[in-house]
């Protein structure tokens, strides 16, 4: 740290994010990106906006919000693209809570929330996951504070169904919710045809998971016409070209080939039950994942010890030190190919166990 550095800063810890190696191939099944390939339309016109890339690009993202609203069924006053939907769970820290409206999310989730609160300064309150790593809903209900959930969960993959959102809507009517669904294509349901009704809900989504635009970093917000606006505020106080050309123009082609993104979701799908059977029968415990990891916990080797091992293998997966979940692994669902591997080295290990 410099001697310059600001107070404001100088006891903030920084979100760690997952490994991204460059010293072997690994089977990498650590950062739930997906397994596929973008579609080649996306590819192609990422190419072609190259060729401007003299000019700015469009800070609205106008093509892009405009296929985004069709797609959802709202109007594109109620939509929002920034750079990840990391920067829009930021500019919704920063646009909805301060001294008054301190945030609240379980103790269990995206480890960015506790990050983006301490970078605005904002009070947040954790409420602990119940034992069975299900939502504590009746705390949060009319918990008068800004709440974030991501749903499905993460890193549990466990998820809520949109009569379990509304109750938070309707129990919060003055506190924005924000329902962070990166994970929400492979298998839950989305809130999004809650945003008419509910002034106060706020959908957060992103092309790096099911539409496999990791690289590309596009996330999108859903709410209503007024907390969009609110976003549009700071999106225009702090990078109004938050969204460049290539990146725009791949979204919009992705946006043009939906059935490439669905197909690819249910392929996951098929792959996390196929995954997490396999696992069953070697003895872990897994959680009902809607998403496109798996968080398992083995009866014969630790948390720590099976990522060591798995790396040592050349297979990446994430774990986590916190308390409550270090038995655990987070396994990133990918193609079949990946699976097979990464099944036969946890068998290779749970050999040596004994
Ligand atoms: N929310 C959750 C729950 C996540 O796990 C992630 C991925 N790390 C994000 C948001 C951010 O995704 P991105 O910025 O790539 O859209």
């Amino acid at each position: 740290m410099s001697r310059f550095f600001s107070e404001k800063y100088k006891a903030l810890t920084p979100y760690t994010p997952g490994e991204q190696p460059q010293d072997m191939q690994y089977v990498k099944l650590n950062t739930n990106e997906s397994p596929f390939p973008p579609c080649e339309a996306a590819v192609a016109a990422a190419a072609e906006a190259a060729k401007k890339l003299q000019l700015y690009p469009d800070p609205d993202c106008r093509a892009l919000t405009a296929k985004l609203a069709e797609i959802y069924g709202v109007s594109p006053a109620q939509v929002i693209v920034n750079n990840g939907s990391d920067e829009t769970l930021n500019f919704a820290f920063m646009a909805y809570c301060d001294a008054n409206h301190p945030a609240v999310f379980p103790d269990i989730t995206y480890g960015f929330y506790p990050v983006f609160a301490a970078l605005n300064g904002v009070p947040y309150e954790e409420i602990p996951l119940k034992a069975d790593f299900t939502i504590d809903l009746p705390r949060f209900r009319g918990v008068g504070k800004t709440i974030f959930i991501a749903n499905p969960n993460a890193p549990t993959g466990i998820a809520l169904t949109p009569e379990e959102i509304e109750s938070l809507l309707k129990t919060n009517p003055d506190n924005v919710v924000v329902i962070d669904e990166a994970y929400v294509d492979f298998g839950a349901q989305s809130a999004v045809g809650l945003v008419n009704k509910y002034d106060n809900l706020l959908v957060v989504q992103t092309f790096s998971k099911s539409r496999s635009m990791a690289g590309a970093r596009i996330g999108f917000g859903i709410g209503s016409p007024a907390l969009i606006a609110d976003l549009n505020t700071v999106k225009y106080s702090t990078n109004p070209y938050n969204i460049n050309r290539m990146t725009a123009a791949a979204g919009l082609a992705c946006l043009e080939n939906e059935e490439i993104t669905r197909r690819n979701c249910r392929t996951v799908a098929e792959n996390r039950a196929f995954t997490v059977a396999a696992l069953r029968e070697l003895g872990f415990a897994c959680t009902d994942s809607k998403a496109n990891f798996i968080f398992a916990k083995s009866d014969k080797i630790g948390g720590r010890a099976l990522y060591q091992e798995l790396k040592k293998r050349g297979v990446l997966i994430r774990h986590f030190d916190k308390e409550r979940i270090a038995d655990y692994i987070r396994i990133t669902v990918g193609s079949r190919e990946q699976m097979d591997i990464f099944l036969a080295r946890v068998r290779e290990i749970l050999e040596e166990q004994v």
